[in-house]
């Protein structure tokens, strides 16, 4: 009941823009609430997450205490970064739009950059820090990146890492350019068998090229497309082992994802297939819960290292491994 309350208290900000859940009553509500994990997870570090103002539904200083309460010690707020001068005009958007999420695209650089210049002021907030301090949690600035081949695409990106200066950069890949159509993953499974192979072939592509720039800490769900059951067929190990290929150059960790975990899915991003390639690129891992709210953080940790390691990896990195990254 009061977890309720606190996620109804986070909606009522979201609505009328204003900041932060009370530090005192998050806390509060969080420390009564019933989790069935309370051991504590062998990763004591959460840096894919998401808050309000982007797609997520819970205030900073909420996860902030979700973190806390799943000995989470060290906590990296990641929302999306995604910069695209068609982005309004993916089939995508208004879905987007609808359900309240828009603020996560952007058409330009210094619109996106404004976005993280508040958000990051926010993360900065005496008010949170002292909360982050009280609850022995460490916030850190990180961003979730969407890699875009457009030409002016890298120069602005890295203008934007002088702006903004954040802890760390994920590599994301929501999206290919298919027909001079920007199109989500979730619009693979709305076209014809053609249409789709061409977009998974592209998508595996760009990932290669997105961690050839060498820009990012780590690489997030490698085979997103999966989301809507699409590219889990043998025939794709062939691009996934190309782009593991490259991801190993580039020295790129990669992270396993629980976010896929759920009733009927025993598998995180990536399978198995794709984990048994990175173990024999002995490319480092960390493990994610792409949190989009605050009883996501720490999720199914446990289960993912054992998923890992059956898999054969075992090149697991710290949280300070996967900060000390110079770009
Ligand atoms: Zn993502
Ligand atoms: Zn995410």
């Amino acid at each position: 009941m009061e977890n309720r309350c606190c996620i109804n208290y986070n909606r009522k900000h979201k609505q009328d823009g204003k900041g932060q859940a009370k530090s005192v009553y998050t806390r509060k509500v969080f420390l009564t609430m019933a989790y069935n994990v309370i051991s504590k997870p062998k990763q004591n570090f959460s840096l894919h997450t998401h808050t309000i103002g982007f797609d997520g539904q819970n205030t900073p200083a909420a996860m902030v205490a979700g973190a806390q309460y799943m000995c989470i010690e060290h906590l990296g707020i990641s929302n999306h970064f995604i910069v695209h001068p068609n982005i309004t005009r993916a089939k995508f958007y208004p879905f987007a739009l609808e359900r309240g999420y828009s603020a996560i695209y952007s058409s330009g650089f210094d619109e996106a950059i404004a976005k993280f210049k508040q958000h990051y002021a926010e993360l900065n907030q005496k008010k949170l820090q002292d909360f982050a301090n009280d609850c022995d949690v460490k916030i850190y600035r990180g961003m979730e990146v969407d890699f875009f081949d457009y030409p002016e695409w890298q120069s602005g990106f890295e203008r934007a890492l002088n702006m903004l200066q954040p802890d760390y950069v994920i590599c994301a890949s929501h999206f290919v350019e298919y027909d001079s159509m920007l199109c989500n993953v979730h619009d693979f499974a709305n076209v014809d068998d053609q249409a789709r192979d061409d977009m998974l072939k592209l998508y595996w592509e760009k990932l290669g090229r997105a961690a050839e720039t060498g820009l990012f800490n780590f690489m997030a769900h490698l085979d997103l497309p999966k989301k809507t059951g699409v590219g889990t067929e043998e025939k794709w190990a062939e691009y996934e082992q190309m782009a593991i290929d490259k991801i190993a150059k580039s020295k790129t960790p990669i992270e396993i994802n629980t976010s896929f975990y759920n009733r009927n899915r025993d598998e995180p991003y990536p399978s198995a297939r794709i984990l048994k390639m990175a173990a024999a690129a002995n490319i480092p891992v960390i493990i994610s819960d792409d949190a989009h709210r605050a009883e996501h953080i720490g999720r199914y940790f446990d289960r993912a290292d054992g998923f890992a390691r059956a898999c054969g990896i075992n090149n697991f990195l710290t949280c300070d491994m996967v900060l000390r990254k110079t770009r």
